[in-house]
């Protein structure tokens, strides 16, 4: 099963996507997360991509699809795997078609998370303020004045996507301004009916 989730940044993505990889056995491949493991290890990619993700904007397409391609080629995704936070341009969505062709394989479902974008400040900000509460170290682009930027970045490359894909059949809509476990009870229904 390939799935693809999208939604604006702070939309609880990753929180339904640990949700999804955890249930159906698949794994999660966030290219947030992969370019800050490489960001912390000090690779060549990690040094191109600091100053752009802390500004919010985007990675260049080709580093990021190439990180895609070579995570799927590993035996833990020859089940399926769970795209989240990848693509993020129509660039992006058509090299995501080129790799997945090319391994004759398919997309599934893009489950398109639908949030009032005004909540979205108001769950970075008490993101920022659990993240502290916790003792933990809040991500270098989670401040307002960033997050803005990548909400801008997100209306004017990512969401466009959506017509994208509904033009395909593939858009799943989620409606993510309910409680979690009925965001993740939508989800499950809408998995639930594909196989
Ligand atoms: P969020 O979903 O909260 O915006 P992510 O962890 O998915 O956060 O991404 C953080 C940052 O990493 C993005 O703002 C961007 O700079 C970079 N990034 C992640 N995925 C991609 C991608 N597919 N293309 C380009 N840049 C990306």
């Amino acid at each position: 099963m390939i799935v693809i989730f999208l939604g604006p940044p702070g939309a609880g993505k990753g929180t339904q996507a640990a949700y999804i990889s955890q249930k159906r056995g698949i794994p999660q491949l966030s290219t947030g997360d992969m370019l800050r493991a490489a960001i912390t290890a000090g690779t060549p990619v990690g040094k191109k991509a600091k100053a752009v993700i802390d500004a919010g904007e985007l990675v260049s397409d080709e580093i990021v699809a190439g990180i895609i391609a070579d995570r799927i080629d590993e035996d833990d995704c020859r089940k399926g795997f769970l795209l989240d936070g990848f693509p993020r341009t129509l660039e992006q969505a058509r090299m995501l078609d080129d790799i997945i062709a090319f391994r004759n394989r398919k997309i599934d479902v893009v489950l398109a998370l639908q949030v009032d974008e005004n909540a979205l400040v108001d769950r970075l900000n008490s993101r920022i303020q659990q993240t502290k509460d916790a003792g933990g170290e809040v991500r270098s682009d989670d401040n307002v004045e960033t997050f803005r930027k990548r909400l801008e970045v997100y209306s004017t490359q990512t969401a466009p996507l959506i017509p994208y894909y509904r033009d395909q059949g593939l858009i799943a809509d989620i409606d993510g301004m309910k409680p979690i476990n009925v965001v993740s009870a939508q989800i499950d229904s809408v998995l639930d009916g594909l196989s």
